[in-house]
């Protein structure tokens, strides 16, 4: 595809993140859909070129677990990434609406997710440093893939420059300002298969929306965890009031710090009540969610687990699945 914004016929908005947005457009020439991801880079010129010319890697990003990429370009101030439209959406939309998610599809996930993740870093040698619910996505003919991935060094640092955006599922050893490595995304991806199959977000109250799966605020790699709440922190509170964490069992709301030290210094989140969960996926969890990266299993072990071979065997129909909502 030779894309041009002239080309693409908007159809419709399909979410908004901290970077962009994102719209399913038409592309007229043939008549393909797409999602059109707008993100928003205050760079110069040869910034942008750059990455763009980073992104061009997604080109040979093939595999049936990983978003095709059809191109991208700049659309003066924007960069545009045109992607695969995924018709069901990411996994957030989905157990936002119909709830709590049938462990056998948790599983599927999994899999899937981990099959992504190996075949980035085997391939590629990419990381993908942004495992969440609304990067994994889905479609009617039930394949699960994963988007979102740090392709681009320039548009991971532009982004950073522009707005900071830090996320809880970060896991403990990013928090306190270690490198990146494919364990990272191990830890994210425990964190969200829990939100998954509980159908909330695991550090937060049983129904009320005042999680913080997501937070933009002023926090730097280098300088992790400062004492007091930053400015953008404390504008945000006055906008969304109930941005608070309310732990589980207690009523403490935390703030965003407060939830970072959670991470670091109390035991990791658990697919509980126990017993209500297979025991291989309780175990498979905990393994992605153990604190030391050293001992934390990388994506390709994981793929061994039984939990994930069994996944992988199952007869579990995904196409039926998706029919259904
Ligand atoms: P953040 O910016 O914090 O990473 P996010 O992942 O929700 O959050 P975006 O990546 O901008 O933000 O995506 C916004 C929404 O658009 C997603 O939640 C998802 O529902 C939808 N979306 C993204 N890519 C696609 C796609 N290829 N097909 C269908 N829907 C998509
Ligand atoms: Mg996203």
């Amino acid at each position: 595809y030779d894309l041009r914004n002239e080309d693409l016929r908007d159809m419709q908005e399909l979410g908004q993140g901290n970077g962009g947005s994102v719209k399913k457009v038409e592309h007229v020439p043939t008549g393909t859909i797409m999602a059109k991801k707008i993100v928003l880079i205050d760079a110069k010129p040869s910034v942008r070129k750059q990455i763009l010319r980073e992104l061009q890697i997604m080109h040979d990003c093939n595999s049936e677990y990983i978003i095709s990429f059809y191109g991208a370009f700049i659309s003066d101030p924007n960069i545009c990434i045109c992607m695969e439209y995924m018709d069901k959406g990411s996994l957030d939309g989905i157990y936002k609406k119909i709830g709590a998610i049938d462990i056998d599809v948790v599983a599927k996930v999994a899999l899937a997710v981990l099959e992504g993740l190996t075949y980035l870093y085997d391939v590629h040698r990419i990381i993908h440093r942004d495992i969440k619910p609304s990067n994994i996505l889905f479609n009617s003919r039930g394949q699960i893939k994963i988007c979102d991935f740090g392709v681009s060094g320039e548009l991971i640092n532009s982004i950073a420059d522009t707005f900071v955006g830090t996320s809880t599922y970060m896991s403990p050893e990013r928090i306190q300002g270690a490198q990146y490595t494919v364990k990272s995304d191990v830890w994210s991806l425990g964190i969200s298969l829990i939100e998954l199959a509980l159908g909330r977000f695991p550090f937060s109250d049983s129904d009320d929306d005042s999680d913080l799966s997501d937070f933009e605020g002023t926090l730097s790699p280098s300088h992790p965890l400062p004492p007091k709440r930053t400015p953008i922190e404390r504008d945000k509170k006055k906008k969304r009031k109930s941005k608070g964490v309310s732990l589980q069992g207690g009523g403490m709301t935390m703030s965003i710090l407060e939830l970072l030290q959670h991470i670091v210094n109390e035991p990791a989140p658990r697919l509980t009540p126990e017993g209500r969960f297979p025991k291989e996926a309780e175990e498979f969890v905990d393994s992605c969610l153990l604190k030391d990266p050293d001992a934390r299993k990388t994506p390709k072990d994981l793929l061994k687990h039984t939990w994930v071979e069994h996944a992988r065997t199952s007869n579990f129909d995904l196409e039926a699945w998706a029919s259904t909502f």
